[in-house]
């Protein structure tokens, strides 16, 4: 298919393009055509990338320039993302799930101020004295972990990458990243605006193919400092295992999820029912955060189930293309075949379905938003991410029963809550087991501060705050004997 863009082709290692044999097909989730291939690299592609990244380390002092010029290369660097903002959110509409329109304000806008957000840590945080006896001087340095091996998702592939490249750049690490394999294009981009901007070629190497190979090369490479790595809990206990098997090294996990949102009774019934679809049909529910768990309170929930089937019916399949905010596509005929999957396990074992569980009858890989009710615990509706346009909805009468059913056995990730009682809000929070609780609202704001990510099987370590700049920094412990 040709396109009016030029898509970047092979590695970008560094500094340059690096081609290799076109071994996996991109596609359209829009509309199926295949867009182009990209390389597979291997150990020795990765290998050359770590060592052009340590290269780059030495030969331009990175972490030992001056702060300020690290943070000043930095905003250089999200200049020249927004002044591409057009190009890039095309580039990631293409192949991703995302319409181009919301690329460019949520996802190419926010990269860059997020870029920006970690830049500012450089030259802010530093290490701390310790109090000790008079005998003695003790202080905690700190200094950066050398070269990142990070690994990104398919949603959201720019803004992944930005997380992890802000906050390994800012803290003074030079990088090797690997985007998913149906979404590779726009992190090379970024990472060649990077070098026009001013950063050093190197500093952030782009090495293109699967998991299996590429993925794990990056994970076992001794040359890889520390991991970061965003994408399902079953990918990142097969990084812990490659990691445990090739040589232990520092991880930061950002893992799956299957977020409850509770209702209670006494909330502004329009508003929850709006941030309720807010937290699940964007991207086609396809963000690791989505809220796709819906908890209501009895009383309630007649009236709720119905406000959210009317706004279920009301979205528009759009091709991510046309320019138009729209409901995503599913970012492939796989992933639609699998959520599928779930949803008819889910109605043979017993549940009921309110709306959709069928793909829409048009070009491409679009599934209909879908709600279940009468789902028990053990239903793979509620147990599996289905990491689709998928919501259960269940029923509560009290409090304790809202927490018992909000608490997942294996995920942590986030959690909604919806009350005007501002008692219970703060009670139900303190005790619902998420790394980030929502009230009265469902998703991010620009607060980059807060950091993300999850407790239990939803993740290791955090990104976006301070903790994801400390996380890219080790520390040493000094005792000086006076
Ligand atoms: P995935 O785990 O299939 O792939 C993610 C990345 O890991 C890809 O680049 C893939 O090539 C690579 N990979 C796969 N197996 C690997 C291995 N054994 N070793 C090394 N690399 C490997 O995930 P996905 O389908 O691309 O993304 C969706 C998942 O990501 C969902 O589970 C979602 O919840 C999660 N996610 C989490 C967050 C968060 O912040 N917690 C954010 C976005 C997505």
């Amino acid at each position: 298919m040709s396109f009016d863009i030029p898509l970047p082709s092979g590695h970008y290692i560094g500094g340059r393009h690096v081609s290799g044999s076109e071994a996996i097909e991109v596609t359209s989730p829009s509309t199926g055509a295949a867009l182009g291939a990209i390389p597979l690299a291997d150990a020795s592609v990765v290998d050359e990338a770590v060592s052009a990244a340590r290269t780059a380390l030495t030969s331009s002092g990175w972490a030992g320039l001056a702060p300020r010029a690290r943070v000043r290369a930095m905003h250089a660097w999200a200049d020249l993302i927004e002044a591409e903002a057009e190009t890039i959110a095309r580039m990631e509409a293409v192949c991703s799930s995302r319409p181009q329109a919301e690329a460019r304000v949520g996802d190419v806008m926010t990269s860059a101020e997020q870029i920006r957000f970690f830049a500012e840590f450089a030259d802010k945080e530093a290490g701390t004295l310790v109090p000790t006896s008079d005998a003695a001087f003790g202080f905690i340095d700190d200094a950066p972990y050398g070269v990142i091996g990070a690994i990104t998702p398919w949603n959201f592939p720019l803004n992944m990458a930005a997380w992890k490249l802000g906050a390994a750049l800012a803290a003074g690490n030079a990088v090797v990243i690997k985007p998913s394999e149906m979404t590779p294009w726009t992190t090379s981009y970024v990472a060649e605006l990077s070098v026009q901007a001013g950063l050093p070629e190197g500093l952030i190497n782009v090495v293109m193919g699967d998991g299996p190979v590429t993925g794990a090369a990056i994970t076992g490479h001794p040359g890889i400092d520390k991991v970061s790595f965003t994408g399902s809990t079953r990918a990142g206990a097969a990084i812990m295992e490659n990691i445990a098997k090739t040589g232990i090294k520092p991880m930061t996990l950002e893992l799956g999820g299957k977020s409850p949102q509770v209702v209670f009774a006494d909330c502004d019934l329009d508003h929850t029912a709006d941030c309720l679809v807010r937290g699940i049909l964007p991207n086609a529910g396809q963000f690791c955060v989505a809220g796709s768990r819906i908890l209501v309170e009895d009383s309630i929930a007649d009236a709720l189930a119905a406000k959210l089937l009317e706004r279920f019916a009301a979205v528009v399949p759009t091709d991510t293309l046309a320019d138009t905010a729209g409901f995503s596509p599913i970012i492939s005929g796989k992933q639609l075949r699998r959520i599928d999957g779930i949803v008819q396990a889910a109605v043979t074992q017993g549940a009921e379905l309110l709306c959709g569980g069928s793909a829409f009858d048009r070009e491409g890989s679009f599934y209909r938003p879908t709600l279940i009710s009468e789902v028990t615990e053990t239903n793979p509706a509620v147990t599996e991410e289905i990491f689709g346009p998928v919501a259960t909805f269940q029923r509560f009468s009290s409090e304790d029963e809202a927490l018992q059913l909000a608490s997942h056995p294996t995920y942590g990730l986030c959690a909604g809550l919806f009350t005007r009682d501002l008692s219970r809000a703060l009670r139900i929070t303190r005790k619902l087991e998420a790394g980030t609780v929502w009230v009265n609202r469902y998703g991010r704001t620009r607060d980059h501060i807060l950091p993300t990510g999850g407790w239990k099987a939803s993740g290791l370590g955090k990104d976006l705050g301070r903790e994801a700049y400390h996380g890219n920094r080790r520390t040493k412990s000094v005792l000086i004997d006076l």
